[in-house]
């Protein structure tokens, strides 16, 4: 999963720290937020998919994973 943060639209509410604080901070000069990191485990997935939905602002989007390919095209005979 990979998250993107528009800065420009954060509005500084702070409710995605206070729902994750172990993901997403705030900076001490604006407010805005940033990510404390850039990889996530599958169990974060929940809190990054809500952060994204409660963000009054949309300044938070996640974008899921591709599903692997199902390895080579079957071939007919
Ligand atoms: S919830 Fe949205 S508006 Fe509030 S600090 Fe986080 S990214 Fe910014």
């Amino acid at each position: 999963m990979k998250v993107s943060l528009d800065r420009d639209r954060c509005c500084s509410s702070g409710l995605c720290v206070s729902n994750a604080p172990e993901i997403f901070d705030q900076d001490d000069h604006d407010g805005l937020v940033r990510l404390r990191r850039t990889t996530f485990q599958p169990s974060e997935y929940p809190d990054l998919r809500l952060a994204a939905e409660l963000c009054p602002c949309g300044a938070i989007t996640v974008t899921e994973d591709t599903a692997p390919a199902d390895g080579p095209a079957a071939t007919g005979s």
